[in-house]
């Protein structure tokens, strides 16, 4: 863990973290950090290192900038996720298991991946959506989120889990990761979403469809079963279509933003070695929100 010294409010102990990824204007994670160190005490910056406005460097020598420039973590996000995993010198289990980094604490010349994503969605979905049933469930989209959201889904102890992809090779490569997890679940790959949402217990929209820049549902409202439950992980907009629409058809539901928050919550602790408060970054996260869609407006 990161060693702060203890006089934080001597303004020694500053912690920089970055976010490596394309298109992350508005992402709310810089405003998760730096509301939980204002709350701790203790000084943190938070940059974007947007990979659509910054100058065209290969991952390994960015990553070796953000060393020389003394950054104490990042994360990372699309298209990085994968590609990050060559340059680091450990994983995390988890991180191992899906083949995807969120999250890379530099410390000591060494660079270390673990994967929030999963903790965040598995924490929100015990915090929302606890007791539900999960005998069989529909998972759309097999990429970055789907990956920890099946890890997550199957560590929660479903049963049966149906996964459906526009690009099949994307979902039977998931199905097979997941498989040898050995957690003994059933991986089913599904070719039609409605068809497969029958007698499902829950589903899950794990694809972008449903984005602010992706309008739409990723499965038809009269698909949705009445008496499952329904997540959406998108959390831009935080209340998608598919989530109202559920809603409305007497679905319970989770939004996305429970999982935005969760991951990081743990990013924050694998940064800081301290707990961050939760409540400092839920503000944070609702204020970034606001503001974001006012800009849009
Ligand atoms: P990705 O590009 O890695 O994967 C998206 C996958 O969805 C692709 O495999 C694509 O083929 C598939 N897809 C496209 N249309 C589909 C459809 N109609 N039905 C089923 N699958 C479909 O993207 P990603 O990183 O996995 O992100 C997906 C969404 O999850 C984004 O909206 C992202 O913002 C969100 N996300 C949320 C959190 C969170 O904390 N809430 C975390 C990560 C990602």
């Amino acid at each position: 863990m990161l060693r702060l010294p203890d006089d934080r409010s001597a303004g020694r102990g500053s912690v920089l973290i970055g976010l490596i990824g394309a298109g992350i204007a508005e992402s709310r994670t810089p405003a998760m950090h730096e509301a939980a160190a204002l709350a701790a005490g203790f000084s943190l910056v938070y940059r974007r290192l947007d990979l659509d406005l910054g100058p065209d460097l290969p991952l390994q020598e960015l990553l070796e900038l953000a060393d020389w420039m003394g950054f104490d973590g990042l994360n990372v996000t699309y298209p990085c996720k994968q590609a990050v995993l060559p340059f680091l010198d450990e994983l995390s289990e988890n991180a191992r298991a899906v083949g995807a980094v969120n999250t890379v604490v530099l410390r000591d010349g060494r660079r270390f991946g673990h994967n929030t994503d999963i903790w965040g969605f598995t924490e929100a979905f015990r915090d929302e959506l606890p007791d539900v049933p999960r005998t069989r469930v529909l998972q759309l989209g097999a990429g970055g989120a789907g990956s920890a959201v099946a890890f997550g889904l199957l560590s929660e102890g479903v049963g049966e889990l149906r996964l459906f992809d526009p690009d099949r090779a994307r979902a039977e490569l998931l199905a097979r990761e997941m498989a040898e997890l050995g957690k003994g679940a059933e991986i089913v790959v599904v070719e039609d979403a409605g068809e497969a949402a029958e007698g499902c217990d829950g589903v899950v929209n794990a694809s972008p469809v449903g984005m602010q820049k992706m309008p739409g549902m990723p499965l038809p409202a009269a698909a949705i079963p009445a008496d499952a439950w329904v997540v959406d992980v998108v959390y831009f907009p935080i209340e998608t279509e598919f989530l109202a629409t559920a809603r409305a058809r007497g679905c319970r539901v989770m939004g996305g933003g429970g999982m935005a928050l969760w991951q990081a919550v743990r990013a924050f602790e694998l940064f800081t070695g301290e707990k961050p408060d939760r409540r400092a970054m839920r503000e944070a996260f609702a204020r970034a929100s606001r503001l974001m869609a006012g800009a849009e407006e």
